[in-house]
């Protein structure tokens, strides 16, 4: 006999671990669904902030004494930790960042700005988030490269052939999302991956959604890049991560200079320190990178398999439960989702609708969520957005399934 998810997790349990969910918002229970934007931390992850700045917050690497030391000593623990997530080949290939949205700059700030040229052509997607997209339109404009976009089919799907096409020895980058924050679906990287490699081109993978819900495995996939943040993942806000080839990443000019980064400086000539911390420039944010571990271990001990097993579970309840809302459209219907839901409702503006499901203590969030170019494709301004994580249930989709009933009572 098949295990329902729901048996294989004791929801109750985790939830638990997450205290900022037992509260009432606008007196009502709180109904938190706005995890693609953050998800809430568990208390391993709390704990381990309280811990370091309790028992040993000191500056890592200087120092030699022994609170510097064990402060090192867990802020690399972190970096092994990631590896081993990311199932990269060394540990000097994961760079901590602030967040997604940094690394790619990183990327385009070193690698765009030393090796693209004039002429060069990088591919992104129609479903970019803003910080996939400006990035690059900052190096063409820089280097006089040319951006060019994959288009979509009606339901939110890469149209492969299309991207075949726009391949050509004059593509030098490709950089997609893995999963889409404004629709959910999960794009075919693997296969986008080895077709940019076939002509020659480098790609990044931003994975900001897919990180706490797809078994990541950066050799496998062999992407040159791939970033993510922490805060999308159980762990701290103001810390991501990069991993990148070391090979690539040997080659790569540093961005920011100062400590740190350094072997060597005069006033003559400095120079730069090994990976990863040619490119960790200042004091990084240590307790932050030091939680992560936390949520690591924590995703871990649950399973993410596990997890993400749950996860589809609610999608597919949520998917059909809001599928018999009338006048109610889910943009993006592709095979592979994660457990995001965006849709629209006729006749009735996002940002309303998201004020009325506040007022009954359900988070969602509207508007065009950094994906302004995927909204003109779809001929919208925004949608409203619920993304599940491990903590939600179904009880919690029957009270936003209700909770858009009042929206349209009380709109029309
Ligand atoms: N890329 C995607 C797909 C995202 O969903 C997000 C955040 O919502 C980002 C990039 C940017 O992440 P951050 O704001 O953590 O840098």
């Amino acid at each position: 006999m098949q295990i329902a998810p729901h048996e294989i997790l004791d929801i109750e349990a985790i939830r638990r671990d997450f205290p900022i969910l037992d509260q009432v918002v606008n007196g009502r229970q709180l109904v938190y669904f706005d995890n693609a934007a953050t998800t809430q931390k568990p208390l391993p992850v709390l704990n381990a902030l309280a811990r370091y700045y309790e028992g040993y917050n000191a500056n890592i690497h200087r120092g030699i004494h022994t609170l510097a030391e064990k402060a090192t000593s867990a802020f690399e623990a972190s970096r092994r930790a990631i590896q081993q997530f990311l199932n990269a080949a060394q540990v000097e290939e994961i760079i901590f960042t602030y967040g997604t949205t940094d690394g790619i700059n990183l990327v385009a700030q070193t690698y765009g700005r030393r090796f693209l040229k004039e002429g060069d052509e990088i591919i992104i997607t129609t479903m970019e988030h803003h910080s996939n997209i400006v990035p690059w339109q900052m190096v063409c404009e820089e280097n006089g490269c040319v951006l060019k976009v994959i288009p979509i089919d009606d339901k939110g799907n890469l149209i492969l052939e299309e991207y075949e096409k726009l391949l050509s020895e004059r593509t030098k980058f490709v950089s997609v999302v893995h999963v889409s924050n404004a629709m959910g679906i999960i794009n075919p990287v693997k296969t986008i991956i080895e077709k940019a490699h076939a002509v020659g081109a480098k790609v990044l993978v931003d994975g900001a959604q897919a990180s706490s819900h797809i078994d990541i495995d950066v050799q496998e996939l062999d992407p040159d890049f791939y970033v993510f943040s922490a805060h999308k993942l159980y762990g701290p806000t103001g810390m991501g991560v990069l991993y990148g080839k070391r090979a690539v990443l040997e080659a790569m000019p540093p961005w920011r200079g100062g400590g740190e980064m350094i072997k060597e400086v005069t006033f003559e000539k400095t120079t730069y320190n090994d990976l990863p911390y040619k490119f960790e420039a200042g004091t990084p944010n240590i307790a932050d990178v030091i939680a992560v571990y936390a949520a690591l271990e924590y995703l871990e001990n649950l399973g993410k398999q596990k997890v993400a097993a749950y996860e589809h579970h609610l999608l597919e309840y949520a998917t059909e439960a809001l599928e018999s809302i009338d006048g109610l459209r889910i943009i993006g219907q592709g095979p592979d989702k994660i457990s995001v839901v965006s849709f629209v409702l006729d006749g009735i503006h996002h940002q309303d609708t998201g004020v009325i499901l506040d007022q009954q203590g359900i988070a969602v969030r509207t508007g065009h969520h950094c994906t302004q170019p995927l909204m003109r494709r779809f001929n919208i301004t925004g949608t409203t957005r619920a993304s599940f994580a491990v903590y939600n249930t179904k009880e919690e989709i029957d009270r936003l399934v209700q909770g858009l009933h009042r929206v349209q009572k009380m709109m029309r």
